[in-house]
């Protein structure tokens, strides 16, 4: 048997009646930028999400990057961010002449709230918590912290659309808290298109005019620039495809949360070796992006012979992330006394094992089978 990370053929497959019509729409249409779909597409997303301008952009990484543009932080500002993600959301605010600041994440991945304060210098404008592999940040602490110090929070919600939280009693989608949202349609994303896209969004009328003026060259009247821009789209053809899967989205998310609760049953005799993620069926605070595991001891020697004895059986696994943000070559020679000793801990421990919403429980039962061979045997 294969079990491969992601099945994106066979999403597109079950979708196909509703997509590959979407799709051809628009080829015969010809509006292939600034198509209809497009501002169909932050509407219907505004309402999904619960707030007032969605604008769309080219990729996930782009939206971090005008979110930053739009905020007017001086030059050399500290920007505080987690030590667990991938590299974009450090590069946008390093890109524009910011110095990331890394704090260490707790055991659920996702920045420890309590360690922001101590991370906080007069030079720091903003903080970006990383709802990692699907699981919303503790939101309600960080926007105390910011509320203390004048911060602005932009969340990195590439990998959760569609979780929630709880911020005073009241339920809201993951990324529409703090000051601006931002989110990816990468292929494996939860919702995700078929090429590159990303979008921001906010419920601030000003900042929403800035960020759509920021994503095209700087202009709200063509030719009448007033700003350096960028120029950030989401093609018609993209816009379209997300239109038909975001309809599907609670329930992509809910399937998600169904394997993650079955890996949880089969691997529940493997609490000595294994540290598995929380996982309910009825909380919607965590939408797996990825089923992340991590090892109780030993490090990356143990971890890459069962992902090695994995491969062999046709399993496929990933590591995110196999080194912390501030250990990487780009970032090591300015974080040299950083010591974030539990992100550095996880680097070596992790393993993401399948997810996706076609995966079948016979194949979840062989992962879980084989994973409990190999763990035992690279522990004997
Ligand atoms: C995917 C991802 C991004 C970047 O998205 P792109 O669309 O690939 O630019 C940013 N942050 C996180 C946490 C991601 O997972």
């Amino acid at each position: 048997m294969n079990v491969n990370m992601v099945d994106l053929g066979a999403l597109h497959t079950r979708l196909a009646k509703e997509l590959d019509p979407a799709i051809m729409n628009v080829v015969r249409s010809g509006a292939y930028i600034k198509g209809p779909d497009v501002s169909a597409f932050e509407e219907e997303l505004a309402k999904y999400l619960g707030v007032k301008h969605v604008i769309s952009c080219a990729n996930g990484t782009d939206a971090l990057q005008l979110a930053l543009m739009s905020l007017d932080i001086p030059k050399g500002a500290q920007i505080i961010t987690t030590a667990q993600s991938f590299i974009a959301t450090a590069e946008a605010a390093a890109l524009l002449g910011y110095e990331p600041v890394f704090v260490d994440v707790k055991d659920d991945y996702n920045i420890d709230e309590k360690l922001i304060e101590a991370a906080i210098t007069e030079k720091t404008a903003a903080i970006i918590p990383v709802h990692l592999f699907g699981k919303s940040c503790d939101l309600s602490a960080i926007i105390k912290i910011a509320n203390k110090y004048s911060l602005h929070i932009i969340e990195d919600t590439a990998q959760a659309l569609g979780a929630e939280y709880e911020i005073d009693g009241e339920r809201k989608k993951a990324g529409t808290a703090g000051t601006i949202g931002c989110t990816s349609f990468f292929p494996t994303k939860n919702l995700g298109c078929m090429g590159d896209g990303g979008a921001v969004w906010t419920n601030d009328d000003n900042l929403a005019r800035k960020l759509r003026m920021l994503a095209s060259h700087g202009s709200e009247k063509k030719y009448h620039n007033t700003a350096i821009g960028i120029n950030s789209r989401l093609d018609t053809i993209q816009a379209a495809v997300l239109r038909v899967k975001l309809r599907y989205l609670d329930e992509f998310n809910k399937r998600r949360r169904e394997i993650a609760v079955m890996y949880n049953r089969l691997l529940a005799d493997m609490e000595q070796y294994i540290t598995l993620p929380e996982a309910d069926e009825q909380t919607s605070r965590h939408v797996f992006h990825q089923y992340t595991i991590a090892l109780k001891r030993g490090g990356v020697q143990e971890r890459e012979a069962i992902r090695e004895a994995l491969k062999e059986r046709g399993i496929a696994t990933m590591v995110y992330f196999p080194v912390a943000l501030h250990k990487l070559p780009v970032f090591a020679e300015k974080n040299k006394e950083t010591h974030l000793p539990n992100a550095e801990k996880l680097a070596d421990r992790v393993i993401a094992l399948p997810m996706h919403t076609e995966l079948k429980k016979e194949e979840v039962e062989y992962v879980c089978q084989a994973l409990r061979e190999a763990t035992k045997e690279a522990f004997s």
